[in-house]
C-alpha cells in the first residue's frame, strides 16, 4: 500500500533532499555551491545522483478517463519519472511537474504487491480539494514538497528583499503598483481600486530588481506557482 509521509512533513521532506543534493555538488566541486549554482535545482540531478531514479522525456503518457493529459508518472516498479513535454510548452510547468513526481518517489513508499504508480495531471488544481479521501491527501503532500524542493521558503524570502528592498510588500502600496504597472507596461483605469492580490504576486514574480534576477528566473519556475508561494509566505499581503 502506499503511504503518506511520517510526520516530519512534505516541506521538511523536500529541505532533507535539498541538503542532499547541496553535499552531492559539494563533493563535485570541493566546495559548497553559490546560490547562483544551486538555483534554479536540478531535479535531474536530484533523480539521477541522489535518489537513483532515472528521469524520462517523452512528448506524451496519454490522457485520464476524462481527457486530461497526463502530465508526470512516477513508477517505483522502474524507479522511473516520466515526464510529458507535448503539453507543457513552459519549463516552469516541467520543473513543478517533475518536483511533484520526486515527492511521490521520496515520500510514499510501497510495498511490492500492491504497487501503484501516481499520475499528475491538471485536474487536482481545479477540483474540489476533499482531503478526506487518502489519493487527493497524496497529491496535496506531493504539491507541497514540490513548492518546498524548487522554492524553499528561506531562499524566496532572500531574493524576494534582494529584488524589492523589502521584507514584504502591501498590494495596495505604491511599489505594488509600480511593480503592476511595469508589468501591464500601461496606467490602469483602475489604479484607484483595490489591487487583486493574485494579479499583483504574479506581476513580482516577473520583476526583476535593479540587481537581482525575477523570482521566477532565480527559481526556474511559472508565474503561477511562483505567485502562489508569494502569497502563502505572505510576502506580497
Ligand atoms: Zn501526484
Amino acid at each position: 500500500m502506499v503511504t503518506l509521509a511520517d510526520e516530519s512533513g512534505p516541506a521538511t521532506c523536500a529541505r532533507h533532499t535539498l541538503r542532499q543534493l547541496k553535499a552531492f555538488m559539494a563533493r563535485q566541486l570541493d566546495r559548497n555551491p553559490s546560490r547562483g549554482e544551486f538555483y534554479p535545482i536540478d531535479l535531474r540531478r536530484i533523480i539521477e545522483d541522489v535518489l537513483h531514479w532515472r528521469l524520462d522525456e517523452v512528448a506524451a503518457i496519454g490522457w485520464t478517463p476524462d481527457l486530461e493529459p497526463i502530465l508526470g508518472r512516477c513508477e517505483y516498479s522502474e524507479k522511473r519519472i516520466l515526464l510529458a513535454t507535448d503539453p507543457m510548452p513552459h519549463k516552469g510547468e516541467r520543473a513543478y511537474t517533475v518536483a511533484h513526481e520526486i515527492g511521490h518517489a521520496t515520500m510514499h513508499k510501497y510495498t511490492d504487491c500492491e504497487i501503484a504508480d501516481h499520475e499528475r495531471t491538471r485536474a487536482l488544481r481545479r477540483a474540489e480539494r476533499r482531503i478526506t479521501d487518502p489519493a487527493v491527501a497524496l497529491e496535496i503532500e506531493a504539491d507541497a514538497f514540490a513548492c518546498e524542493l524548487l522554492m524553499p521558503e528561506e531562499a524566496v524570502r532572500k531574493q524576494f528583499e534582494l529584488v524589492f528592498g523589502h521584507k514584504n510588500v502591501w498590494i495596495n502600496s505604491h511599489l505594488a503598483r509600480n511593480v503592476l504597472q511595469s508589468h501591464t507596461g500601461k496606467r490602469r483605469a483602475t489604479s484607484f481600486a483595490p489591487a487583486d492580490a493574485f494579479e499583483v504576486a504574479r506581476a513580482a514574480a516577473s520583476y526583476a530588481g535593479e540587481a537581482a534576477s525575477s523570482l521566477i528566473t532565480f527559481f526556474g519556475t511559472s508565474a503561477a506557482a511562483t505567485a502562489r508561494r508569494l502569497l502563502e509566505l505572505g510576502l506580497i499581503y
